[in-house]
């Protein structure tokens, strides 16, 4: 031990030297040991010592190259058993062998005021915590009277600084009262969480000026005794905002929705109506031989009729866009469907020399999907397989089974389509290659893969430019039979006799092209009424076993007649057909509530509409 060493264990003073790049303490004076109580404070951190705030900004200035003298300032200082002194210091810096350090001399004072300098400490640390909450709090005594509260909960609540010093509990309530949208809520509010007690409570308050507080309440439990409560309140009136446009854009939306439903169908009604007359006239005309003018009389018809397809598909379309498609989904076999279309489009193969071959494995695969719309679909595909494809051309279909998805390829040694092309052939419109010559729209495959999709399917295609396409048609495999939906479904036959008609439709083209389309049709006898009033009048009179009425009649709606009649399921009640120049969903699905069989729409197919009066001949239960 050298003089140095010797004088500095004699020192009573506290001094301890700290290194000024680590911050640990270089040596300290026998006193710091007895006062601190640690066995070593060689090496340790000055910052675990030091625990005032204050302490906390010099060190971390000193870090920062920043050495400042201090002198007699207040500190506190962390003793081994935990205990906090304070202590008044004196901070000097000095060079010691070119090394910077600090000696600081320390003088511990009053014990009182060590205790109230810790109590300061931790209320600060309370209020500080308090503060940095996002949220507004309110602490209240049982009888709701103000503890304490943050300055968050006065803003929410647009309290000012000097109404809260004024410590008058009343006018607080008061002020917040008058800040609710509705007071009655107010007041409630107040009530319920007193009343509350051991409960916690929540509540959406809604206050002026479109805002919307979001207040929980607890009880504060101090040992096991409740205090009073803790109020939180969060600001979400942006939140509420935010849901209130959402609704606002959802009914708007809705309301749109509506008036496009209603529109669609307005503009079907008005287009087919007109187009009932030229196709039923022209349909007898054909029929009558009109010569010399059958050819002019054939193309009239071939105009009309497509005209009318692109009514359905532009309708159509538009309908399951927006969501307003009638599904009903039943068990239905490929195979059956698959022959059935096929049948359908031969002579326009046969016409254009392509082979079509719709042989597939017979497996008695079914699907799941409404059988009117897979037709569409299925009808769509092959026709287009034949429409694309090169003279001498072939056009044949497969089906397989994967993991519960039934797939229906539709092959085609046609033109192809380019990798770029693919996709866009399911926008609405989209036409590619060269298709100048070829009639077509370009809104059945974007329709075809709208309505798999509905049907949770889908339609894809691979296709090798020069060779052909494949386009898939998937949909969900039906796993139990459904006889009741299979077309060759078996009802028990009767024996063909007088079919007795009841025409009701207050249109005389309407019944003058229904009478004269069944002038031929033999054991048949139709008779007309004008309104709903007159059928009803006629109908006890005779016995008649098909009624078909037409949708909108003067005096009152096709539904409205049907549903004054007895039930359509008594015995010998007639069958009911409807009739009408609208499409919609909805007015199908009513007019199958009130019993009816066959719903047709106009302008009228004549070769349908013959084929299902024969049907129920044959088949009238
Ligand atoms: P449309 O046949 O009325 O034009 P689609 O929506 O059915 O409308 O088809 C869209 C387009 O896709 C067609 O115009 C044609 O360019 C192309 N396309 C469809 N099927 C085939 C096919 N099998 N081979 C080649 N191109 C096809």
């Amino acid at each position: 031990m050298n003089l140095h060493e010797l004088l500095f264990s004699l020192c009573r003073d506290l001094t301890l030297v700290v290194d000024v790049q680590s911050l640990k303490i270089i040596t300290a004076s026998p006193g710091c040991y007895s006062l601190f109580g640690y066995p070593i404070l060689e090496g340790q951190s000055i910052e675990e010592l030091e625990c005032a705030l204050s302490d906390a900004f010099y060190w971390e200035d000193v870090r920062a190259g920043l050495l400042r003298p201090l002198e007699n300032v207040e500190g506190l200082y962390r003793c081994q058993d935990g205990e906090i002194i304070s202590v008044e210091k004196s901070i000097l810096p000095m060079q010691y062998d070119d090394q910077s350090v600090l000696a600081i001399q320390l003088k511990r004072t009053d014990s009182e005021k060590t205790n109230n300098l810790a109590l300061e400490s931790t209320l600060a640390l309370l209020k500080a915590t308090l503060e940095s909450t996002a949220d507004g709090i309110l602490v209240t005594d049982l009888n709701n009277g103000i503890i304490n509260f943050n300055r968050r909960f006065a803003e929410f609540w647009s309290l000012s600084e000097q109404l809260l010093l004024q410590g008058d509990d009343a006018a607080v309530y008061r002020t917040m009262l008058r800040r609710f949208r509705r007071r009655q809520t107010g007041r409630e509010f107040i009530v319920s969480a007193r009343d509350a007690r051991e409960q916690e409570t929540f509540m959406l308050l809604e206050l002026k000026q479109q805002r919307w507080l979001e207040c929980r309440s607890r009880p504060q439990i101090v040992g096991e005794q409740i205090q009073g409560r803790v109020y939180t309140f969060a600001d979400i009136s942006a939140r509420m905002l935010a849901e209130e446009q959402l609704q606002e854009a959802m009914k708007r939306a809705d309301a749109a929705n509506k008036a496009k439903t209603d529109f669609l169908n307005h503009m079907s009604h008005e287009l087919r109506t007109p187009l009932n007359a030229i196709l039923g006239f022209a349909q007898l005309m054909q029929e009558e031989g009109c010569s010399p003018h059958e050819e002019k009389v054939d193309l009239m018809l071939k105009g009309a009729w497509h005209l009318l397809g692109l009514i359905n598909e532009v309708l159509d379309l538009a309908r399951v866009e927006s969501g307003h498609i009638d599904l009903q989904p039943t068990t239905v076999h490929v195979l059956g469907i698959i022959k059935e279309c096929s049948a359908f489009v031969r002579p326009m193969a046969e016409a254009r020399h392509i082979q079509l071959d719709d042989f597939c494995d017979s497996i008695s695969v079914q699907v799941l999907a409404d059988p009117r719309r897979l037709r569409q679909m299925l009808l769509n595909l092959l026709s287009n397989a034949i429409k694309y494809n090169r003279p001498q051309g072939k056009v044949w279909l497969s089906v397989h089974v994967e993991e519960n998805t039934v797939h229906i390829d539709v092959h085609d040694s046609g033109m192809g389509i380019s990798n770029s092309d693919q996709e866009r052939l399911f926008q609405n419109f989209n036409r590619v290659g060269q298709t100048q010559n070829i009639e077509g729209t370009g809104i059945g495959l974007a329709f075809s893969r709208k309505l798999a999709q509905l049907m949770q399917g889908n339609i894809t295609v691979t296709s090798q430019l020069g060779e052909g396409s494949c386009f898939r048609l998937s949909l969900p495999q039906a796993l139990t039979a459904n006889d009741a939906t299979n077309a060759e479904r078996a009802t028990p036959t009767t024996a063909p006799g007088v079919l007795h008609i009841l025409y009701v439709d207050d249109d005389a083209t309407n019944r003058l092209i229904v009478k004269s389309s069944l002038k031929k049709q033999q054991n048949t006898r139709i008779e007309t009424a004008e309104s709903g009033t007159e059928a009803l009048q006629r109908l006890p009179m005779a016995t008649f076993d098909l009624l078909i009425v037409d949708m909108n009649l003067e005096d009152m709606t096709g539904i409205d007649l049907l549903k004054q009649l007895p039930s359509a399921d008594l015995p010998g009640a007639p069958v009911r057909f409807m009739l009408s120049a609208s499409d919609n969903p909805e007015v199908r699905a009513q007019a199958k509530a009130v019993g009816v069989r066959r719903y047709l729409t106009k302008p009228l197919n004549i070769k349908e509409f013959i084929e299902a009066i024969e049907e129920i001949r044959h088949h009238p239960h």
